[in-house]
């Protein structure tokens, strides 16, 4: 008998002979100790048992680890399809797919064995075979008449239980006061046994969610939800649309509790960075004990015991996480919600599998009958089309709960108002004027820009020196906290030259500005303002952000600076005025998506604003006003930012009228990297033809020391990509056996983001 496990390293599955001793056990699914080369010890997943002898000879597998399966079939077939569809192999999921103290790996016995899940256990105490029953009792406590302490010990416990213990009770160890020789003698008669008993792990739910508290829905979130439930009863996917500040979580608590009730489960999938926040405990707030988090910061270990405790349960699970819990077993699924299904966080870029989370949310629905809720205020135009094609159904809640109406944004032409004298540091008198009622009116403000640290680039004002990292290609920026030139990419940093490397000259010039550099403008034109600031180096921990964001919550600070992190899930009822301060950033980025994106974020930023009665504002500081994307954000034109876009790419066949496969190429030489790179490209083109562009340079084209080609592959709709992904394999069989390019690190990146 063999069997073909899957471990995880890049290649594979390996083919094994089963040893005898397992092959009444062995099942797919299983882990199973296998050796690869001379040493390494891997846990690996039977993928296959089978009775086909391999023409080459085979090692023997190891023993068969733990009792069941470790995967569920419908896990086991999700695998499969990330491995074809993202055209990476079933080593790759299972890397990432499994909490690292699930998959022991090790070169000794010894260190394999210490890498082993034990679950956390108490040990108890029952009596033994030597005590077995009344009689034997009587005998034992007879026997140790003049063994006072194990005397003691005994009956200490036998009266603990109405009949001595004989029906088999047990007492933690921790209950009963006895020395542990003393113990041990008892054991080592017979007298007593120990054992373990796994703690209960928390999140284990109890709550009877036929009471949990729900919000009466308004008139619209009624329709709303009505919809989505039509939606269902035709679609396995539907989209709710929903304005910001609209209530759509509210909408995803009543389905929640309808699956729970009826003992099924639910994943419930967020971006990331939205993972401590509010949100989490809105959700905690309703559901309580019912909920089960699952993201990075989680200890892997805590990572293990969530995902053995779904192995093991029966249904009416509610879990909350982000893209790495698709793979997670989730038994009698019933609905999984992709909140932000917009967000870039969904994709994994690197490494393999690339797979994109919300993808994968759908493709399940549709393979396993559970419903997929893709909610956004701001759909990825792909989903939007799916849901105006009728692919999915499409639900819109297209106003605000309760008091809170849309903001009123305000565009400031930057470039006039420096003209005008009407700028101070980066603030327009637009914004400023603001700034000043709000904080007059003791309300408060966020001011929004993508870039962290002081100056995004350092240059020298005589010759033009720029300081980049040595090892990417990309501007070091400076940290005034520290005084370091940092590099965003890599982490390197350096201290600030003294003058310039070049031409000698003194004091390079700060350009740019980052969240820091607003953070001390802000203390300079408001002394009195109270400023906090969020982004990757003040949220070093989720303890840090959470401290951040309750301290503003809480009115203990007036103005909040921050990047990415500020756009997502939050409600401030305070915030009265939102600040963009640099638009152009986002609407200059060569993508493109890049369009789509500066919609959806300064959309998101704006809608952080007026969500009580109070109302509120939000200023958008350009260079570009007339930008049609910067007129459809301040008009909530999401429809006519999708025909704009739809039409532009239909003239580049770019998604939704096609699909790409980027083909990335990295290695230390740029000469053999570039000879690489060109006959991939002519391979591909001899089968794709006029489908494939490049190779060209990504925008960072050096990261890390090592450089970066790509070849982009479009497929139009209507071609199968399936097809195409097969003859690109091929090519890449080929490079990986060439002579010379195999050096060359190749990977392909389907649908990139
Ligand atoms: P969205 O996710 O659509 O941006 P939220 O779900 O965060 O909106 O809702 C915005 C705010 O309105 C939240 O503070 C929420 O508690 C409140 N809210 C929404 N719907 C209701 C409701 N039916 N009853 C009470 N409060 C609601
Ligand atoms: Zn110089
Ligand atoms: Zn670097």
């Amino acid at each position: 008998m063999y069997a073909d496990i899957v471990i995880p390293v890049a290649r594979g599955p390996f083919t094994y002979r089963v040893e005898e001793a397992e092959a009444s056990r062995i099942r797919r699914g299983m882990g199973i100790e296998v050796r690869v080369g001379a040493r390494k010890r891997y846990m690996g997943i039977v993928w296959r048992v089978h009775t086909c002898r391999p023409a080459f000879s085979t090692k023997p597998a190891g023993r068969l680890m733990g009792d069941g399966p470790l995967l569920t079939p419908a896990q086991m077939e999700l695998w499969e399809w990330v491995a074809d569809y993202y055209m990476c192999t079933l080593g790759d999921v299972m890397r990432f797919a499994m909490p690292a103290a699930l998959k022991p790996a090790g070169l000794t016995e010894e260190e394999f064995r210490r890498g082993e899940y034990r679950p956390a256990s108490v040990r108890y105490v029952k009596l033994g075979p030597a005590a077995a029953d009344e009689r034997m009792l009587h005998a034992a406590l007879e026997g140790l008449r003049r063994a006072k302490a194990q005397y003691a010990a005994l009956v200490a416990f036998c009266a603990a239980f109405p009949d001595g213990g004989v029906g088999g009770g047990a007492l933690p160890r921790s209950a009963l006061a006895v020395a542990a020789p003393v113990l041990n003698k008892l054991v080592d008669k017979g007298i007593f046994t120990l054992f373990d008993r796994e703690v209960p792990l928390s999140g284990e739910g109890t709550l009877d969610v036929s009471r949990v508290p729900l919000a009466a829905l308004s008139p619209a979130q009624e329709r709303a939800l009505e919809e989505v439930r039509n939606g269902f009863a035709s679609q396995d996917c539907v989209l709710l649309h929903g304005v910001t500040g609209s209530g759509k979580t509210e909408l995803y608590m009543y389905l929640i509790a309808d699956a729970l009730a009826r003992g099924r489960s639910v994943l419930y999938m967020m971006p990331e960075i939205a993972m401590t926040s509010q949100l989490v405990a809105r959700i905690r707030s309703v559901f309580g004990n019912r909920v089960t988090l699952y993201h990075s910061k989680l200890g892997d270990r805590r990572r293990a015991e969530v995902y053995r405790r779904l192995l093991g349960s029966q249904g009416g699970e509610l879990v909350l996480g982000v893209r790495s819990a698709v793979f997670l077993p989730l038994p009698a699924a019933e609905l999984i919600i992709v909140d932000e299904e917009h967000d870039q966080s969904y994709k994994q870029a690197e490494p393999a599998p690339r797979y994109n989370a919300r993808d994968c949310a759908v493709w399940m629905a549709r393979r396993w009958g559970a419903k997929c809720l893709l909610a956004s205020a701001t759909p990825s135009i792909e989903s939007y089309v799916n849901a105006t094609g009728g692919k999915y159904a499409l639900v819109t809640l297209a106003e605000r709960y309760g008091e809170g109406r849309l903001p009123h944004i305000v565009v400031s032409d930057s470039a006039r108002a420096f003209r005008r004298g009407e700028r101070r540091l980066h603030f327009d008198k637009a914004l400023l004027d603001r700034m000043v009622a709000a904080l007059d009116d003791g309300r408060q403000v966020m001011l929004f820009q993508n870039r962290r640290g002081f100056a995004p680039w350092v240059e020298c004002p005589q010759c033009g020196w720029v300081a980049h990292c040595p090892r990417c290609s990309v501007t070091l920026t400076y940290h005034k906290l520290g005084d370091r030139l940092k590099c965003h990419m890599c982490g390197y940093s350096s201290s600030l030259p003294a003058g310039c490397p070049r031409c000698g000259t003194p004091t390079p010039k700060l350009m740019g500005f980052g969240t820091e550099k607003v953070e001390e403008e802000v203390a300079a034109l408001f002394p009195s303002a109270r400023i906090l600031r969020l982004d990757r180096d003040t949220a070093t921990s989720p303890a840090r952000y959470e401290r951040i964001v309750t301290d503003f919550e809480r009115g203990a600070a007036d103005v909040l600076v921050g990047t990415q992190m500020v756009t997502k899930g939050f409600d401030f009822p305070d915030l009265g005025l939102v600040g963009i301060l640099n638009a152009d950033n986002l609407l200059n980025y060569p993508d493109f998506r890049a369009s789509e994106r500066a919609y959806q974020t300064m959309t998101q930023v704006a809608g952080r604003a007026g969500r009580a009665a109070a109302g509120g504002e939000v200023v958008i500081q350009t260079m570009q006003p007339d930008h049609p994307v910067v007129r459809q954000v301040q008009t909530l034109d999401y429809e006519g930012m999708v025909r704009t876009q739809l039409a532009e790419r239909s003239v580049f066949g770019y998604p939704p009228y096609g699909k790409l496969v980027v083909v990335s190429l990295r290695y230390r030489d740029e000469r053999l990297l570039g000879q690489a790179a060109a006959w991939v490209a002519a391979r591909m083109r001899s089968v794709f033809g006029e489908r494939v562009y490049g190779p060209h340079a990504p925008v960072v084209e050096k990261v890390g020391g090592e450089s970066y080609l790509e070849i982009l592959l479009k497929v139009e709709n209507g071609r199968s990509p399936a097809r195409a992904k097969e003859a690109l394999a091929g090519i890449l069989e080929e490079v990986a056996r060439h002579e010379e390019y195999k050096r060359v690190f190749v990977f392909c990146d389907v649908d990139p983001q």
